[in-house]
């Protein structure tokens, strides 16, 4: 495919901050994308630069993507090679991927991390765990689901806020009291948290909560260089619960393999913009479902309205997605692009 015009622009996040969206003209028609950003990034992520920088190095390089017949993977590796910060290279590589889908139909739809809850770095302070989610098979289930949540809050007086990704973040609020509700709630559904040890320190017993609660997956139970509290942890509890990798692997497939052995995890977060470009991220995604990882596809902390994770997500037959509360605008936008694709 050959690009015959690149328009990078500055748009705003969910947050209100500045980030990079590109255009790309093709002779048939034309693809936007934008990136998302970390609010709880891990320091092993591909590196950003300004939303300004990143405009400047697009337009440094856009002789050589103009009039060239590009595949996705040759794109990407002039990106790597002219050394593009993440926020240049990503959107560049995720318009021209978008433009390449052709609308596929999809039959085989991703579980859903339903975001209920949130605290650490994305919401109230008393919270300390990151993200309180519950799987759910289906979309519609989730919606009433969520709905289910906000009418215990208001019943019981709860006034909440939402937190960074659309999920409840009540003030006075603490670990326990977020996990007793959801149980009270939701007594039969399955619990997932995301720690995010990295950013909080939080002294979790693991142990206590798997005995006291449905928990199926903990992400980031130790921050991105304890690798060995990982591999201990993943010998005492990988065949009990879903042991995930996000700002211990970012999506990287040099930190995949030291993960791999000894194992520490057995599912990881894909974010592409930990890594970089489309074809980087498919690689990751490859090598971890060679080595049976359960493959879950997330949106970041701040996000735009740009949906195309949601056909990625499908594109690489994600097993579980991330994709927030059924609250904000931008998260809502994901969850409407499921539905178009054809998820019930
Ligand atoms: C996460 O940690 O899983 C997450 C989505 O947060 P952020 O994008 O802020 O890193
Ligand atoms: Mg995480």
């Amino acid at each position: 495919m050959k690009i015959i015009d690149i328009k990078p622009n500055v748009i705003l996040s969910s947050m209100g901050n500045e980030t990079v969206e590109v255009t790309l003209f093709f002779a048939s028609g034309q693809s936007s994308a934008s990136v998302p950003a970390g609010i709880s990034a891990g320091q092993f992520e591909v590196q950003n630069v300004s939303p300004d920088k990143a405009i400047s190095q697009i337009e440094n390089i856009k002789n050589k993507l103009i009039n060239v017949d590009f595949s996705q993977e040759n794109l990407d590796k002039l990106l790597i090679e002219e050394n593009l910060a993440g926020n240049a290279s990503l959107p560049i590589s995720a318009a021209f991927w978008k433009y390449g889908l052709n609308n596929k139909i999809y039959t085989k739809f991703p579980k859903l991390f339903l975001l209920l809850f949130e605290g650490g770095k994305h919401g109230n302070s008393s919270i300390s765990i990151q993200e309180f989610a519950i799987i759910e098979e289906s979309l519609d289930e989730a919606i009433a689901d969520f709905k289910s949540m906000k009418r215990y809050l208001d019943r019981h007086n709860i006034e909440s806020l939402v937190g960074a990704e659309g999920g409840f973040s009540p003030k006075g609020f603490d670990n326990s009291l977020v996990l007793e509700t959801i149980k009270n709630v939701f007594p039969d559904k399955q619990i997932a948290i995301d720690i995010a040890a990295t950013f909080a320190n939080s002294g979790i017993d693991e142990q206590n909560l798997l005995a006291n609660y449905n928990i199926a997956s903990i992400e980031d139970p130790f921050s991105e260089e304890a690798w060995p509290d990982w591999t201990n942890f993943y010998k005492q509890f990988g065949d009990q619960i879903l042991v995930v990798g996000d700002d211990l692997i970012v999506t990287n497939k040099n930190r995949l393999k030291t993960a791999l052995n000894p194992r520490a995890v057995n599912a990881i977060i894909i974010k592409p913009n930990q890594n970089g470009t489309i074809s980087g991220t498919l690689e990751v995604v490859r090598m971890a479902k060679e080595n049976n990882l359960k493959i879950i596809v997330s949106h970041r902390g701040e996000e735009t309205d740009d949906s195309w994770i949601v056909d990625f997500a499908l594109e690489c037959e994600a097993d579980f997605v991330k994709f927030g509360g059924m609250d904000r605008g931008e998260r809502i936008a994901k969850y409407n692009r499921l539905r178009e694709l054809g998820m019930k």
